[in-house]
């Protein structure tokens, strides 16, 4: 216990803790109880770290990679990223332009640390990832919310935009496929945002951790493609850790304008100096090795995906946008608020996680954790024998609802 008169610090109170912790404390108690809970909340991949990976990185340990690193990770990684980024989009980068840190969570984190001072807005897309109002607010700025719909599959309606520009507006986040609801912007929208982007000088932040998760042909559209201009002003965020299964690896990079990495650095040789050795070296031939491991997620997600979706609009009430990418599903289940079981009555989604998770014995995340209360949020990284149960129990807790 604190000592009475101690203050934690105040960014840290204002920060609201997450909704999801409820929810998972609740199954993990249920199940250390025997119950047999079906779990929809994981945010990473069910396969292994494709093996090569895996002994790329038991042998840099071996070879006595196991001291510190340049801070801004090692030249052979940061090379290997711009060789990447080349090939896969064109864009010419250098290594002093990629910062290399402990996961792309780490890599925002640095970033929202090195542009925000108090009172400075950053718009995010709702429904958005949990993490990026509060990194935000723990660097002094304040999270600007912008509802999206779902009747426009999530896409930005510029318009709309525009109502939440003030002139503390200093950047803009886009997660595209994004987490939670698998959509990505098309490239007129992107173009519309860029043009505004442009024209303020926001800076702008594109969340691209899921771009290798994708269900639509050709390439994800991307900010940078519908407006080259923004180059000077943008920073792309992503990592290993879905595309390659190596969530616990902790190896995530940014990347962009020189003088934001710069600054970007000073913060992590005063934090974590730099990530872990053995990691980078997994992370290096996870980029430079064999290819076939993305595809090989995205196969085995189509029918689960399939699955899911057809299952749910089955379902008296429920809606739910045909994800383009990563590996969720977010069907909004309003219909079923205001309802009740045993007295008990559904006032949102956390209510509807919690009955789910209480009756079903099934956790997902509820909408309220993305700014997105009419919603939940099911990942479909687990079996399709765990899927095909799950949705089964779900649809019977639902017609229970009156
Ligand atoms: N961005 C999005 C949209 C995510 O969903 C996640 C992880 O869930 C991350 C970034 C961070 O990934 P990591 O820090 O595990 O590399």
């Amino acid at each position: 216990m604190l000592p009475e008169k101690f203050a934690l610090a105040e960014r840290v109170l204002q920060v609201a803790p997450s909704p999801t912790l409820a929810v998972n404390a609740k199954a993990k108690a249920l199940r250390a109880a025997g119950a047999d809970i079906l779990n929809f909340s994981v945010g990473e991949p069910d396969l292994s770290t494709p093996a090569h990976v895996c002994e790329a990185g038991k042998k840099a340990i071996d070879e006595g990679h196991t001291r510190y690193t340049p801070v801004a990770g090692i030249i052979e990684l940061r090379e290997a990223i711009c060789a990447k980024l080349k090939q896969d989009q064109g864009w010419e980068y250098e290594a002093d332009q990629v910062q290399v840190c402990c996961g792309g969570k780490h890599g925002l984190y640095n970033i929202f640390q090195a542009v925000l001072n108090p009172g400075d807005e950053v718009l995010i897309p709702a429904p958005y990832w949990v993490s990026y109002p509060p990194m935000v607010q723990l660097a002094g700025g304040t999270p600007v919310i912008v509802p999206l719909k779902e009747e426009n599959d999530f896409d930005f309606d510029p318009e709309a935009l525009a109502q939440y520009v003030t002139p503390k507006t200093k950047a803009i986040v886009l997660n595209s496929p994004s987490n939670p609801t698998g959509s990505v912007f098309s490239h007129d929208s992107l173009a519309a945002v860029a043009k505004m982007a442009y024209d303020h000088g926001w800076l702008v932040i594109t969340d691209d951790m899921y771009e290798e998760i994708s269900y639509i042909d050709g390439k994800i559209p991307h900010i940078l493609h519908a407006d080259p201009r923004l180059r000077d002003q943008t920073v792309l965020s992503n990592g290993v850790s879905k595309s390659f299964a190596m969530t616990g690896w902790r190896i995530g990079w940014s990347v962009g304008p020189i003088e934001l990495i710069k600054a970007m650095n000073k913060i992590q040789s005063q934090s974590t100096s730099n990530p872990a050795a053995p990691s980078q070296y997994a992370a290096l031939a996870a980029l430079t090795g064999p290819q076939d491991f993305p595809r090989q997620l995205r196969e085995t997600f189509v029918p689960r995906r399939a699955y899911f979706v057809e299952t749910l609009q089955t379902i008296p009430g429920v809606t739910c946008v045909n994800p383009k990418g990563a590996f969720y599903v977010f069907p909004n289940f309003s219909a079923y608020y205001g309802k009740s079981f045993n007295g008990r009555i559904i006032d949102g989604s956390v209510a509807l996680a919690d009955y789910l998770l209480s009756e079903a014995k099934v956790a997902t995340v509820p909408g309220a954790a993305f700014g997105a209360d009419a919603f939940i949020r099911f990942s479909f990284a687990t079996s399709m024998d765990v899927i095909k149960r799950g949705m089964e129990r779900i649809s019977v807790a639902l017609a229970a609802l009156r």
